[in-house]
């Protein structure tokens, strides 16, 4: 039975990186959109660097959280897929090799001259904004802002995924940004039970055969331990 699992900011609340949406929002100084969109970094690479040097940090703190630890056991023992929208690599750190990452990953950068893309894990970073080692050019995270495309591969195997599930498993996302919040509904119009994992409702929530109120760790140790297995926990 193929489980697959849409993950969101929501999911990593629980390491303590905070979500841009719903309660305990990111709101620094700035508004996430003026700081993460193409524009923004044209404007003021600095700027949108040492916001990204500042979550950087507080994620190279975070330790993946318990339902970060229930996804990557149960990949050994299910057939289960993660398609992620974080950026913080948190479930690849729990032991997850299934993951699609569909917004990119703040611990690579790419050179905006050379289109060279490799890991810097450096925090903080020495030099702000950070140059390309190979070219001098100047770097930039190399994840999706907003207004701009996925990457295609990932997307089209997020795709695939949804369609073959036979369980969808919505967490922690507010589903709100697209594409990823068509998944679920392109999962559940091909036959897949749909399952939400949140604590707030969503728009997905009217769409869900299954609504788990709570968060992350408890709605998956409650659908996997109790729902799935009847083995309680
Ligand atoms: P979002 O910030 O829009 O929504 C977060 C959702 O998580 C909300 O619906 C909220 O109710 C829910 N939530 C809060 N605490 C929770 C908990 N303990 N358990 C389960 N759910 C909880 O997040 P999104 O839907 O992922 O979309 C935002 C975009 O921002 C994404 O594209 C993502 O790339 C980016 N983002 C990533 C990170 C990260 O990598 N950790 C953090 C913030 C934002
Ligand atoms: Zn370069």
């Amino acid at each position: 039975m193929r489980i697959v699992v849409l993950t969101g900011a929501g999911i990593s609340a629980e390491s303590g990186v905070p979500t841009f949406r719903g309660k305990g929002g990111l709101w620094r100084r700035y508004d996430p959109k003026d700081l993460a969109t193409p524009e923004a970094f044209e404007r003021d690479p600095k700027l949108v660097w040492e916001w990204y040097d500042w979550r950087r940090g507080l994620i190279a703190k975070a330790e993946p959280s318990e339902a970060h630890k229930i996804l990557a056991k149960l990949e050994k023992e299910k057939d289960l897929w993660v398609i992620t929208q974080n950026v913080d690599g948190l479930h690849q750190r729990a032991g997850s090799k299934r993951v699609v990452e569909l917004h990119g990953n703040i611990w690579r950068v790419r050179c905006v001259s050379c289109g060279v893309r490799y890991y810097d894990h450096r925090v903080p970073l020495e030099e702000i904004p950070p140059r390309c080692k190979e070219c001098g050019g100047l770097l930039r995270p190399d994840v999706v802002w907003f207004g701009e495309a996925l990457p295609q591969e990932a997307l089209e195997r997020a795709y695939e995924l949804s369609l073959s599930a036979e369980i969808f498993l919505a967490v922690g996302t507010s589903a709100q940004v697209y594409p990823a919040a068509e998944l679920p509904l392109i999962a559940k119009r091909s036959g897949a039970k749909l399952v939400e994992i949140n604590p707030e409702e969503t728009p997905l929530t009217p769409h869900a055969d299954v609504s788990i109120r709570t968060g992350a760790s408890e709605g998956l140790r409650r659908f996997f331990y109790t729902i799935i297995d009847g083995e309680g926990d």
